[in-house]
Order: structure tokens, then sequence, then C-alpha cells
């Protein structure tokens, strides 16, 4: 089912149009509501030929108007654009004209009405300057057709065009999000609060659990009907009454948004792409006092203009808006801007970003760039800019507002991740580490650049612990990770996650109390240093055949094993092998004297010249090789020639 919207200037004939075509009085309803005959408020619907039934939104005002096309964002499939043959095109002509093109409705009929009331000749000089005004409008190519509705003459065709356009139109995406921007809100007795919208983005049933934005009032639907007939389930791009219980009508107004608890949340600052209509009186300044229309709201706002201090007619530029009051926004919306006094329609726009975050530094280039990236209708760079801005955040909270298509939201994901340009985090039962989707609350997705700099940060703040520690081993945990995440409430999966990213990258070492740098060894406490002198007077007592590294480990323990190799009081030339630093030198030394001496050394000479054993001499000698020291020839080892030494 579609919904289309009347236009044009008042008196041109929009309602006797419409009643013609629908057999509803829309100034009529009014009366029935007084009735209680209907809580199917507001607008009038005709059944096509086809048997499928379109929603009319007709409203009398000029400002009701602009709301009512606004409260069909989205919602409006086409307008019905009404001139009366007699008068001609007028300025609220050229206004809606204007509105319809911001708010970037695609289709439309331009009808020529009251034809009975002229003759040919001057029907044919309107229809001429309504081509021309059409010139560059979405509604250029739109079918014009005269007609009156007093006599019915062009009514048939009137119908036709409308169901040719109609067919045309794919239907409304249902993105399990329902919102209903409300703009009537009232009561009737026997049924208590009832409110009506353009139902979008997802379905509405009877027994749902309502909210209502952005005050927060829970309420559960009691009834819901669509052209006049109760109905169980609301669907998508349908105009429709909702009866809610729980809610007091004085706490709801026009604009509020009805939807699932939850789903969304409003927003007092916004990113737009604004253009300026063309017949703009005076430039638009930054912190210029306007009125936003978007939905069914009219909110007093502060416009701060981000890449430039003024918008002339007709241009297009990035801004940000500072509402006075909360709104539900999604990604794409349109909005108009009206200035207050003088009273005019200055420009329109759409939604980048509801959710900004804060007020943007001006003419900043990377700001710039972020409102062109979200601008670009690239879902990837839409995509990666939510993850930028947002994250880390779990990545369901992220592609609901991108507002993106599951499709599109899949495919730009994929991309990103090929090109390395987002990490995502599965925190699922056994996820722990750099993983890939499917998209859930367990999924936490972190742009490179965050992802990389909480890294960094993790590295300096264990630095900077184990600089005012020297004599602790490791940070602890626990205190890490609120260092870490600051202010944030971050899942402990996540942590963990970063913490093995750390590891498996090679510097952090994940110890039993906590974590500590690679590079990092604590000083030894009194026990472990006498440990150590013991160990090593074992070492001095058998220089040439020690205790292996495994008895090292055994008696001193890991940490204080690594710390002596690291701090090179041994040296580990294999495995299993280590010597005192005063031995390897010694031996260093005498191997060295033996190749100036000799030319060259075999296993066996060096095992005898230390009356060691092969295992030992074998894994020194190895140990010289890799050093770069010595080279093996067959069975033996040369001197690595100085030059060759030195090359390397
Ligand atoms: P709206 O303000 O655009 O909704 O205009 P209305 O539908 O209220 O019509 C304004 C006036 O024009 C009313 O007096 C109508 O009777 C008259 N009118 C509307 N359509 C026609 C038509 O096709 N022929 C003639 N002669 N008068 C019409």
């Amino acid at each position: 089912m579609h919904v289309i919207g009347t236009a044009g200037h008042v008196d041109h004939g929009k309602s006797t149009l419409v009643k013609a075509l629908t057999g509803i009085d829309p100034d009529r309803l009014e009366e029935e509501k007084a009735r209680q005959m209907t809580i199917d408020l507001g607008f009038a619907w005709l059944t096509l030929p086809s048997g499928e039934e379109v929603g009319i939104v007709d409203v009398p005002g000029h400002i009701d108007f602009i709301k009512n096309m606004l409260a069909g964002v989205g919602g409006i499939d086409a307008v019905l654009l009404v001139i009366a043959a007699d008068e001609g095109v007028m300025p609220q002509t050229r206004e809606h004209l204007a509105i319809i093109d911001l708010l970037g409705v695609q289709r439309g009929l331009v009808i020529i009405t009251k034809i009975d009331l002229v003759d040919e000749e001057w029907l044919s000089l309107v229809q001429e300057d309504v081509h021309t005004i059409l010139a560059d409008t979405p509604l250029a190519n739109a079918p014009l057709i005269p007609c009156s509705a007093h006599t019915g003459q062009g009514l048939d065709r009137v119908r036709r065009a409308l169901a040719d356009l109609l067919a045309a139109i794919p239907p409304r995406p249902d993105k399990g999000r329902p919102r209903l921007s409300v703009d009537r809100v009232f009561t009737l007795a026997g049924f208590g609060t009832v409110v009506t919208g353009t139902l979008l983005d997802g379905t509405l049933a009877v027994g749902d659990e309502v909210e209502i934005l952005p005050a927060g009032l829970q309420g559960r639907i009691r009834g819901l009907q669509t052209h006049k007939r109760r109905r169980e389930r609301a669907l998508p791009g349908t105009r429709v009454a909702v009866n809610i219980s729980g809610v007091d009508k004085q706490r709801i107004r026009r604009g509020d948004v009805l939807t699932h608890p939850g789903v969304y949340r409003s927003t007092l600052l916004m990113d737009v792409q604004l253009q300026t209509v063309s017949g703009l009186s005076h430039p638009l300044r930054h912190n210029d006092l306007l009125h936003l229309f978007i939905g069914a709201a009219e909110i007093p706002i502060r416009l701060r203009l981000i890449g430039t201090e003024e918008l002339r007619a007709g241009e297009v530029g990035w801004a940000q808006m500072a509402l006075s009051r909360p709104a539900v926004a999604v990604r794409d919306d349109r909005f108009i801007l009206r200035r207050p006094s003088p009273s005019e329609t200055v420009g329109g726009g759409r939604v980048l970003n509801p959710f900004p975050g804060r007020k943007h530094r001006r003419f900043r280039p990377e700001v710039l760039t972020a409102f062109e990236r979200l601008a670009s209708d690239k879902p990837d760079r839409i995509l990666e800019h939510y993850i930028i801005t947002l994250g880390p955040a779990p990545l369901s909270d992220i592609t609901r507002q991108s507002a993106l298509g599951r499709q599109e939201r899949e495919t730009a994901l994929n991309r990103l991740q090929a090109e390395g340009r987002v990490v995502l985090v599965d925190l699922g039962e056994d996820g722990r580490g750099e993983k890939e989707p499917p998209p859930s609350a367990d999924v936490w997705a972190f742009s490179r650049e965050s992802w990389e700099r909480t890294l960094a940060r993790l590295r300096s703040l264990l630095e900077s612990y184990h600089a005012d520690h020297p004599l602790r081993l490791v940070m602890p945990r626990q205190e890490v990770r609120s260092r870490l995440q600051g202010r944030k409430s971050w899942p402990g999966r996540l942590f963990n996650a970063i913490v093995d990213a750390g590891v498996a990258r090679g510097w952090l070492v994940e110890e039993k109390d906590g974590l500590r740098l690679r590079t990092h060894s604590a000083h030894f406490s009194p026990e472990q240093q006498a440990q150590v002198d013991a160990l090593l007077a074992r070492f001095r007592a058998r220089p040439y055949m020690p205790p292996g590294y495994a008895e090292v480990v055994d008696t001193v323990g890991p940490h204080v094993a690594e710390a002596l190799v690291e701090r090179g009081i041994l040296v580990r030339v294999s495995d299993s092998v280590v010597f005192w630093r005063q031995t390897y030198e010694e031996m260093l030394a005498r191997v060295q004297d033996v190749l100036t001496k000799e030319g060259e050394i075999t296993v066996a000479r060096a095992r005898d010249l230390f009356g060691s054993s092969r295992k030992y001499v074998l894994a020194f000698l190895e140990y010289l090789d890799a050093q770069h020291i010595t080279r093996r020839v067959g069975d033996t080892r040369v001197l690595r020639a100085v030059q060759e030494r030195k090359r390397r």
C-alpha cells in the first residue's frame, strides 16, 4: 500500500480533487471523529482498479503541508501537485515544488484542475508556465493532467496515471524497526489515547509493547486501524491510527515517535547535508536560529555551518544542527528548515549522522572528510564512518545507527574486513581474538586506527608501570583493564581479546597475576638472590658441564631463569645448554685462540680443550655459528673473515 500527498497553492482545489477521487471529504473527517465513528482520521484513501488502496494525505494550511510532507518522509511515495487553471502558478506552488525537491520526493503527478473555468487558449498558456517551473525539478517528467473536479472531466485519466505511477514503486522495506512520527493525538471515549501517522521501517501489531520518544513513555497497542478498518498488523508505508493503553494523551505531542522499546533513541545534535532554496532572500549564516521540520516535529535549532561562513541561495554545504528539544532521526531522513521571521522555507536536506557525539571544530580537514565519507552513499564508507565515530562498540549497535540495509551492510563489512579497515572482535563463547562476522551484540567493531591505538596505549601503560615498579614483574590485570578502558565499560572478554592480540604480536606476556612487557624482568628478592648465588656456585664448580636450562628453571623458577638470561648473567646457547657469562667469555677466547693458530676447530678438539662432553661443546659451537663468529665447513669450524663479519 502507498501513501501520496497533495501539494499546491491554497484554494487551488486540492481537497475538492481528493473528494472527487475518493468520495471522502477530508474536511468531514473531523466531524466523524466527533461522532466517534472511527479512529482512522486525517486522510482519505482510494481503491485503484487493481484493488490496491492508496492513502492520501491532504491538509488545508501551508505550514501543515510542510509538516505533512515530512511526516511522510520516506512515507509519502508520490505527490499530487495541484494547480488551478484559472490562477495558474502561484507562490506556494513554487515553494511546495522546492520543498518536494529538498525532500527528495521523486515521483508525482501534476494536475491542472478547474479547467471548467478557462478556455483552451488560457489552459495552454498555463500549461506552458507549468512546464517552465517544473524544469530541473524531480517532477520535470511527471505526467501533466488537466481535469475538473466539478465536471469530472479528466478524473479517469488522473486515476489511471496514479495507478501507473504507483505500480512502478517498489513496496516499502521492512527493516524490523518500526517508527511512526505522531502527527495527531487525541482521545476517544471507550478507546483512550489514539495517535496517527505514517508507519515506517517495520510493522506494528496489536499487543505490542511500545515506547514513545523522546519522553520514553511505555504503553501497549490496544488496536490498530488503517483506512477505517481494524487490523491486527500494520505494514510499513501505511497511514495508521494506533490506540495505545497506558499512556496519557497529555504527555504525547505532535512529532513524538512511537516505536518498539529500545530500538531508537533521540538526539540533540545531528550532522546534515544542507541545501538552500534557489529563492533564498538572504544567506544562511553560522549560528542562525531556524526551525527544523523533521518527521512530524517542528523544533527550533541553531545552525552550525562547518565548512563555510554562509550558504547563499541554491548552495549545498555541511552543517550541524543543535536542537532545542530531542528528536528521533535516522541517517538519510529528510528535513526542512524555515526561518521564523520573515517566515520562509530556507532549505532542507538529509541527515548524515544523527549521533555525531560532539560539536565539530569548524573548517577542520578531517571533519570535512568525515562529512564527505558519510555523504558518499558508499555503504563501506558510511559503515566505516560509524565504526570510527561510535566504535569500539557492538557491531549490532553500529549497523543499526548506520541505517544500511542488510545486504549493503554485509557487503560493506566484508570489504572493510578484507581491506583491514576494521577489526571485529568476537566475544562469543569460545571466541577470543580478531574474527569473522556475523554481526551480533557479541561482535565488537574497532576502526583499524582505534584498534592500533588501543594496543599502543596498552603497551605504553605497561611501559610506565614497569618504569615505576622495576621490582614487580607484572601489572595487575584489573589495573591494566581499568586504566585502558577509562570511563567506558567494556565487557571483560573484549579486554581479553585485546590482551590476546598483544600476546600474539609478541610484546606482551600474560602471567598468572597480570601482564608485563616481554622485555621486562623484575629485580630479585633476597630469597631469589640467595637461590641465584647458590646456582651460580654450581656453574663455577662445573664451568664446562654446568646445570642445564631446565635445571636452572627448577632451581630458581622460570622468571628468574629468564631474567638471568635476559641480563646476560647466563648465556643460553641452546634450548637446554647455558653457560655462566665468564665461562662463556673464556671459552670464546680460547676457541678464537685455537682458530687463529690452527685455522680450524672440530667438535672433538673443543671437547678435549675444555674436558667437556660433546653435548655442551656442540651447542656452544653452533651458537658461535649463529652469532657469525665462526662458520662451519664440513666437520670443522673456521673463523669468519673480519670483512665477512663486517658486511653483516
Ligand atoms: P484547497 O484549499 O486547495 O484544498 O482548495 P479546495 O478544494 O477547498 O477548493 C477551493 C475552491 O475551489 C472551492 O470553492 C472549490 O469548490 C473550488 N473548486 C475546486 N475544484 C474545482 C473545479 O474543478 N472547478 C471549479 N469550478 N471549482 C473548483
